[in-house]
Order: C-alpha cells, then structure tokens, then sequence
C-alpha cells in the first residue's frame, strides 16, 4: 500500500524546544523537574518523559523543590511569581508565538480595554492568556458566548493560538455587529497550523484515506482532523497503529498521514510503516 506523509507534519518548533529542554535537564540536573499538567498532549512522549523522571503534577503547590518547567503553553503570572516564592528554579519554554500573545493581552488590559480571548475555556494556554489580564479578561468559545456579553466601551481580541479560524473570524463578525465604541482585533492564531492544515487538505484530496495521528486531547490535532474530514469522509484520527481497524483499508490504494504539532517523528514513521506493509 502507498503511503503519502504530508509536509509540516509533527513537532512544531514550540513543542520541539519544550521537549528538548526538558530532556536535557533530566540528564544534566539532579534536582527534581517538575511540569504542571502534561508536558505536551501526547500520551507517548509524556510516558517516554516521566520514565525519564519527570514529574508532572497538578498545580504549583504539589511541588516541594527543584525544577519547573513552563511548558509551550506557558503559565499565568501570578503562579509563575509563586512557584519563585517557593523557591522552585523556573525554566521558561512558553513558545515565543504564545508569548506574544500574553503580551498583547497585558498590553490591552493595561490601556482600559476589556480583554476577549476566544479559545477553550479550561485549555492551559487560555488559562495562562487569562492571567496576563489580572483574571479580567472573558473567555468565548462561541458566537453565542458572544451573543450573551454584557459588554460596552472598548475591546481587544485574541486568540488561543490553536483555535479555529473558523470559529475565531465568525466571533469577530458577531463582535463587529455589536458596535463598540472601539474594537482591536489581533489574529494570533498560529500560522504553523494554518500551513499544516493546507498541506493535509491537499493530500486529503489525493488520496484514498487519510490518518491524522496525535493526541486525542490536542486541539490543533483535532482542528487538523476537522480539516481532512470536510475534504476526505474517510479520515480517521488516530495515535498509534494499534488503533487501526482492517475495514478502513479495504479497497484502499493510498493512504495519507498527517500530525498534530505534538506527535514526535517516530510515531508517523511507525504509522507509515505499519501502512506500507499492509
Ligand atoms: S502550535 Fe504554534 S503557538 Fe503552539 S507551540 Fe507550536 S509553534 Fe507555538
């Protein structure tokens, strides 16, 4: 069977780094490194990290000393300057696209505006956005999160930087509806992705089936699964090659693989393995 791996996908450079570091202060460190929340979504790398002897935990106070680690998504303000009191040695890998985004969010906050982040509401990156406006700015997820604001003066948009376009530019129409006396709005959502997408539109296109493999909790790599599914019906979102299912490839010639930004190479040469021995 033919195999076709589509370009940009796998570890964008955010995660990339994040992965690297981590891996790199388990090696030389004795301290103990600790990560809140999972390291990046994706079950295998973080197994892979916590045989290592990471420690990933829930929230700042579940660590006693060492390390931390703020992950691409970053992490809001005010636990940053706790984890400090604690004592913890902070190592900073929040991407530089999200960390601009914090920045236009402090910006706009500090200047009177009401801060919209469109994004989902309990995602890490979100929670983090929300802390750069002093827990004052609102979160919508949709265009009837936006129907409902109770809301005047001026506002300032942004983005979780895996948010969906789609989404996103429909929440700034219905904003635009709304007349407000003054309206910013700054697309942050990552253009890593958008490429991505395309890319796996084009092979979605092509081919006869189309695996879109990465974490069942990642959204860009739902978004990406969205994406192949409106152009290809036969696309399935998978992590590992144990999840296949022999009816998908009957009658199948070429097979399409496509990744969200926190599946590492070796799972896609794995899928594309087990693909091409079929
Ligand atoms: S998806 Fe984009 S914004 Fe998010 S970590 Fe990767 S490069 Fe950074």
């Amino acid at each position: 069977m033919n195999c076709i791996v589509t370009e940009f996908s796998g570890f964008c450079h955010g995660v990339k780094n994040t992965i690297s570091t981590i891996e790199k202060l388990l090696k030389d460190e004795s301290q103990p490194v600790s990560c809140i929340g999972l390291p990046v979504h994706n079950s295998q790398i973080t197994e892979k990290l916590i045989t290592q002897g990471l420690n990933v935990v829930d929230k700042v106070e579940d660590i006693q000393s060492g390390i931390l680690i703020i992950r691409a998504h970053g992490l809001p303000p005010e636990r940053i300057e706790y984890a400090k009191k604690r004592g913890l040695k902070i190592v900073d890998t929040t991407c530089n696209i999200v960390v601009r985004v914090q920045n236009i969010a402090k910006t706009l906050h500090s200047e009177g505006y009401t801060v919209l982040i469109t994004g989902e509401h309990e995602h890490p990156e979100v929670r983090a956005i929300y802390g750069c406006t002093q827990e004052e700015g609102i979160v919508c997820s949709s265009v009837n999160d936006v129907r409902a604001l109770k809301l005047d003066g001026k506002v300032g948009v942004v983005s979780q930087t895996t948010f969906s376009e789609s989404i996103f530019r429909k929440i700034v129409t219905a904003l635009i509806e709304r007349n407000f006396s003054e309206l910013r709005v700054f697309d942050t959502i990552c253009s890593t992705l958008a490429k991505r997408n395309t890319a796996a539109q084009i092979t979605a296109s092509q081919v006869d089936m189309m695996l879109v493999v990465g974490g069942k909790m990642s959204s860009n790599t739902k978004r990406l699964y969205e994406a192949c599914k409106k152009i290809n019906p036969n696309t399935y979102h998978i992590e590992t090659k144990e999840e296949f299912s022999d009816e998908w490839f009957t009658g199948v010639e070429t097979v399409g693989i496509t990744a969200g930004a926190s599946t590492p190479q070796w799972i896609i040469h794995d899928i594309c393995n087990a693909v091409k021995a079929r």
